[in-house]
């Protein structure tokens, strides 16, 4: 059996944060990272915008704002971002304080789906030359904290302390994990929401904020809007019973002006906290995500503004010529009524929002403009810590979206460093 000081599960941000700062500290140690997917640095594959400023990322009950912005300045001397400049900020921000929301003006960098492709490269490469052993196309599948291995889908493998760091789509995985190792969890909280689809002269304010981050009432905000080259798209979940269901999400490539499609997306969520009785967010959410699917044919719902307006669904013709003078980038999305699938209170927030905007940003409630449904975040495993590093079980630690610690890449990469900084006490 092969055995290592160092095992590190996922090679997303919160995996390679971790990594680069064992490196870092210069301790001598055997290191490994694994990741099922043949490829991967996990979500740095999809779009790359990264946002460096608090709280955006930092789940407010693992982060008070000095040590997140401790954390924050490391990964920014590492990245090294070319932070983006942005204008008008303070009109857009008068408009909205006279509603009663808000608009944070955020340091951010986007890289775009092909720009993160080449840092991801880069980050692999370094990897090596520091002599981390990293395996792709490897699963791990369970853990022996007693024996202090991990059982993959090719080998058993020997760790002194492992970070298991397998995202949002890990969290099922984590959950086991979570189960075999008799840790405490409750994942009692999930974002809902649409995805908005038009066209940037409906939503010009992407032309002074690539990434602008308003918040309103009842816990509703705008989440990770993109421009230029942007595409919608579906990520595939499944149920612990096997049953499919599509979120949708967003992306854009940075390079190659030409291809820029004129349109821009953006999630609008409204949180979701269960208190009494309390309930499972993923149980909530596969619910949603499987009522969608079921009247959209197994795909999610897709309808245009005026049609809603109207009280009316989306039909194909609604999608094709005429007035509607866009065509959806989601080309797996079946024209329906969201409102049909959505809970009404969730709806009522999200329009109310909506509306909001349109009165800050005027041009986004244009009839031709696109709402996807269903958007969900699945980050919200929250186990029970042993300390401030993430620790879950003797020198067994967590990190990044799957566990609950982040909301994003640069929180994820923070995330990665803060285990490390336990992690190194079993090296
Ligand atoms: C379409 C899309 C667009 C996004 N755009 C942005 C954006 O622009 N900006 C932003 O800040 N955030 C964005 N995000 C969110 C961002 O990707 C995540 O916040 C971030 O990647 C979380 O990092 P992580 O390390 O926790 O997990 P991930 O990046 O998801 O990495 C986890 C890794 O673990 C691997 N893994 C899972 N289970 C196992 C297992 N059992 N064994 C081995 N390996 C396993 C996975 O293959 C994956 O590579 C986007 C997400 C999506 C899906």
């Amino acid at each position: 059996m092969e055995s290592y000081d160092v095992i590190i599960v996922g090679s997303g941000p919160a995996g390679m944060g971790a990594a680069f700062s064992l490196i870092k500290s210069g301790k001598k140690a055997r290191i490994l990272m694994i990741d099922k997917a043949p490829y991967s640095t996990g979500g740095m594959r999809n779009d790359c915008k990264m946002n460096f400023t608090f709280p955006i990322g930092f789940p407010l009950e693992y982060w008070e704002e000095d040590m997140a912005n401790a954390y924050l300045a490391q990964v920014i001397e590492f990245l090294k971002p070319d932070i983006m400049p942005k204008s008008n900020i303070e009109t857009y921000q008068a408009r909205a304080t006279r509603l009663g929301c808000s608009l944070l003006e955020i340091r951010q960098t986007h890289l775009g789906t092909d720009g993160g492709l080449e840092l991801i490269k880069q980050l692999q490469q370094k990897l090596r030359q520091s002599d981390v052993e990293l395996s792709l196309g490897e699963t791990m599948l369970s853990i022996d904290n007693k024996a202090k291995t991990i059982t993959t889908d090719k080998r058993t493998l020997g760790y002194r302390t492992i970070l298991v760091a397998p995202g949002r789509q890990g969290f099922h995985f984590l959950q086991e994990v979570m189960q075999s190792l008799d840790v405490p969890f409750v994942d009692n909280i999930v974002d809902v929401g649409i995805r908005v689809e038009t066209r940037i002269e409906h939503y010009p304010i992407v032309r002074d904020y690539y990434d602008p981050k308003f918040y309103f009432k009842e816990k509703v905000r705008t989440f990770c809007t993109n421009s230029g080259n942007a595409h919608v798209v579906r990520e595939k979940y499944a149920t612990g019973r096997g049953d499919i269901w599509y979120s949708v999400n967003g992306h854009a490539y940075a390079a190659d002006e030409s291809k820029n499609n004129g349109l821009v997306n953006f999630a609008l969520l409204k949180t979701v906290r269960f208190t009494e009785p309390l309930a499972s967010g993923q149980e909530f959410a596969e619910h949603l995500g499987l009522m969608a699917a079921l009247m959209g044919g197994g795909k999610p719902l897709m309808q245009r503004v005026g049609d809603f307006r109207l009280g009316r669904r989306s039909k194909a013709a609604t999608f094709n010529g005429d007035l509607y003078d866009f065509k959806p980038t989601l080309t797996g999305a079946s024209p329906s009524d969201i409102s049909l699938a959505m809970p009404s209170k969730i709806l009522r927030y999200i329009w109310s929002a909506l509306k909001n905007l349109d009165t800050i940003v005027p041009g986004i409630l244009h009839p031709s403009t696109i709402m996807y449904y269903p958007e969900i975040k699945l980050y919200a495993n929250k186990p029970q810590y042993r300390d401030e590093h993430f620790q879950v079980a003797e020198s067994v630690f967590f990190a990044g979206d799957g566990a609950g610690t982040s909301r994003g890449i640069t929180g994820a990469w923070a995330s990665g460093i803060r285990a490390a900084d336990g992690m190194k006490d079993y090296i």
